[in-house]
């Protein structure tokens, strides 16, 4: 189980820039105001879990981080780039940033294993052989070695997960964002995939994970943030958060999950 709190927390290196700085961000889907005056500077190493209401924006958040969505005034600088709408050389920002979603998004006419080589091969040019090696140890690193010539379809939904990860993990990305990434799961097959993930966070992985997973949150988090109506409302370490939530709407929402 990967909910008690007892994994060892690698200290962020706070000493270096940090690896994403988010300054005054605003983001408007036409008129709606989605993110507000969004101030967030991440070390690397460090781990942060986004909670908060349906529809407050944390998915958003992270997707502006690779630009998969575009904010209208503010600055996001990721490993020294400033990126923004139309910046030339995005892909280069995105090759650096693994993304896990809800709905595990595999390739379905690919086996585990060529899910997990495609990009290397395509976009970093690396022999097949090669993507093969690198791509059977993240499949060994999530525990499913033994799936790699498996379809998504002959898969577990836990087990789909997890090769989503070991596909992320293959492009040797700097930050791991993940969206919600159990909610789509079966409840018996949250914890294999919340296990790898801590087991990523331990490693020393830069990681902003979406979740109302407050087990994991609690485990290895250095900073827990809570957004509500596109702001962040509360921003604290997990101990603190779940223990004396300063704000009103922190409360209450954790009131509601807990
Ligand atoms: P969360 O991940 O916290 O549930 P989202 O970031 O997905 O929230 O969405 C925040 C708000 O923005 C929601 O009210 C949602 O309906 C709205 N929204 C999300 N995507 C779009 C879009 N492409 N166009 C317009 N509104 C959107
Ligand atoms: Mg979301």
């Amino acid at each position: 189980m990967a909910s008690e709190a007892t994994a060892t927390k690698p200290a962020a290196r706070s000493d270096e820039a940090p690896i994403i700085q988010m300054r005054k961000v605003d983001k408007f889907y036409g008129e709606f105001h989605v993110l507000r005056n969004i101030d967030l500077s991440v070390a690397r190493g460090e781990r942060i879990v986004i909670c908060g209401p349906s529809g407050s924006g944390k998915s958003t958040l992270i997707r502006c981080l690779n630009q998969l969505e575009e904010h209208q005034s503010g600055e996001i600088v990721v490993d020294g780039t400033t990126v923004h709408a139309g910046l030339r050389g995005i892909e280069d920002v995105r090759r650096e940033i693994g993304m896990v979603f809800q709905s595990f998004n595999l390739f379905p006419h690919l086996t585990a294993l060529e899910n997990c080589t495609l990009a290397p091969m395509k976009v970093r040019g690396i022999p097949r052989a090669e993507a093969e090696a690198a791509a059977r140890v993240m499949l060994e690193r999530v525990h499913i070695p033994e799936q790699a010539m498996k379809f998504p379809i002959q898969l577990s939904g836990g087990q789909q997960q997890r090769v989503a990860i070991a596909r992320s993990l293959c492009m040797n990305p700097k930050i791991m964002l993940f969206d919600e990434p159990t909610s789509a799961l079966d409840p018996e097959m949250v914890s294999e995939v919340l296990d790898v993930m801590v087991e990523l966070a331990e490693s020393g992985m830069t990681m902003l994970v979406v979740t109302h997973e407050m087990g994991f949150a609690r485990k290895v988090a250095d900073r827990v943030i809570f957004m509500d109506a596109g702001e962040i409302v509360e921003v604290a370490p997990p101990e603190e958060f779940f223990s004396a939530p300063k704000n009103e709407r922190t409360r209450k929402f954790l009131g509601q999950i807990l």
